[in-house]
């Protein structure tokens, strides 16, 4: 049978439950599977919390079936960090089964897995392989990346964080993974600025929302590559950012578990993130997905435009 182009598709189907009930708790939680890592970036976050501790990767999963028995969380959508979460192939390959969908951010370092049934992999590239190795603090990381992302079995988003060092960077870095047969999209967020890491990475907002401009310039140009929606890039200027942060939804209704396996107070980027300045693209892609009045502009400028 011929398929109805007025059929809703899921994805329409899933925005319009979020439209009319928000979202449900713990959709979305993040674990730092491990607290080790082989770098040391200029702005990791990461390093910046309490986690010289970790479980151990038999006591990780072993709370993450206590936690399914107890149906502490609706186990649906798993974002794997760290430190390096493919220090620990072995644990997530199996932690990953208990989830419906699950997203691994890693640095590229080490070989991707050949998961393909529920698997994303972000893979972070913050520049060109000059500010990248800066900012990564490793020469010679950009080369292994690409042997990485060309060697991947299955294609992976390229991940940037934006931020003093790199972002006149942005658009070169963009091209050049844009024809890669192994990267399938492009995404991107700001360096939000903890407390105890120099101020230097941080860009002003008025810097930020320059290169808010020239995102959205990319959006245009590249819809599908450029993985972010314009809504999302918009929600992020300086005028709208704060109604946002100052309610964060993530740190409402989602869930980011430290290494120990504790929940953490705020989200994955720790207690030292400041709020006002977050460029962590997640609650802003929430907000856009479920307050309301925003919701329905998107749609009537989707509607307009057609
Ligand atoms: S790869 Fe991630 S966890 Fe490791 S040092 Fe860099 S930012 Fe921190
Ligand atoms: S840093 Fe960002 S994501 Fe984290 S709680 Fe604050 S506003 Fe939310």
């Amino acid at each position: 049978m011929e398929k109805t182009k007025f059929l809703p598709t899921r994805y329409q189907l899933l925005k319009g439950y979020l439209f009319l009930v928000g979202f449900p708790q713990d959709w979305f939680v993040s674990i730092d599977v491990t607290n080790k890592c082989n770098l040391r970036c200029k702005h990791c976050y990461f390093f910046e919390q309490d986690v010289e501790k970790e479980l151990k990767a038999d006591q990780w999963y072993e709370q993450l079936l206590e936690m399914k028995r107890k149906k502490t969380i609706p186990f649906l959508q798993c974002t794997w960090v760290g430190g390096e979460p493919l220090l620990r192939k072995d644990l997530i390959d199996k932690g990953r089964k208990l989830f419906k969908y699950n997203t691994i951010v890693t640095n590229g370092s080490f070989p991707i897995p050949n998961w393909r049934d529920n698997v994303n992999f972000y893979v972070s590239i913050d520049g060109d392989e000059e500010r990248h190795d800066l900012v990564r603090n490793k020469k010679g990381l950009y080369q292994t990346i690409q042997k990485t992302i060309g060697e991947s079995p299955v294609p992976v988003t390229v991940a940037f964080c934006i931020n003093k060092l790199n972002h006149f960077s942005v658009e070169t870095c963009f091209h050049e993974w844009r024809s890669h047969p192994n990267v399938k999209n492009f995404c991107v967020d700001f360096y939000t600025p903890i407390e105890t890491l120099s101020d230097d990475l941080t860009l002003t907002m008025e810097e930020r929302d320059a290169v808010l401009e020239r995102l959205l310039k990319l959006k245009d140009a590249y819809p599908r590559y450029f993985a972010i929606d314009r809504s999302v890039l918009e929600l992020m200027h300086s005028s709208r950012s704060r109604a946002v942060t100052d309610h964060c939804v993530f740190a409402k209704r989602a869930s980011a578990f430290d290494p120990m396996g504790v929940r953490k107070e705020k989200c994955m980027l720790g207690n030292k993130a400041d709020c006002n300045r977050c460029g962590c693209v997640v609650p802003f892609y929430m907000y856009s997905l479920t307050h309301k009045p925003t919701v329905i502009r998107n749609v009537w400028n989707k509607l307009s435009l057609k």
